[in-house]
């Protein structure tokens, strides 16, 4: 997906076990599957994918 994201939240997919969460575009830490704990995301000035995957955009 190369469509910045302009939205408060996303909703992001697990690379391993395929669970989707909600979680803030702005994350100020790390970002862990809630079912497998699989690192989802870093913080590094914005939301910045590792293992997930962004789904959708929530309003
Ligand atoms: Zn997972």
């Amino acid at each position: 997906m190369s469509a910045k994201i302009k939205t408060s939240f996303i909703k992001v997919k697990c690379g391993d076990c395929g669970n989707e969460q909600i979680t803030f575009h702005r994350i100020s830490s790390k970002v862990d599957c809630h079912v497998c704990g699989s690192n989802l995301a870093e913080p590094t000035g914005g939301f910045s994918s590792l293992n997930g995957e962004v789904v959708e955009e929530v309003e």
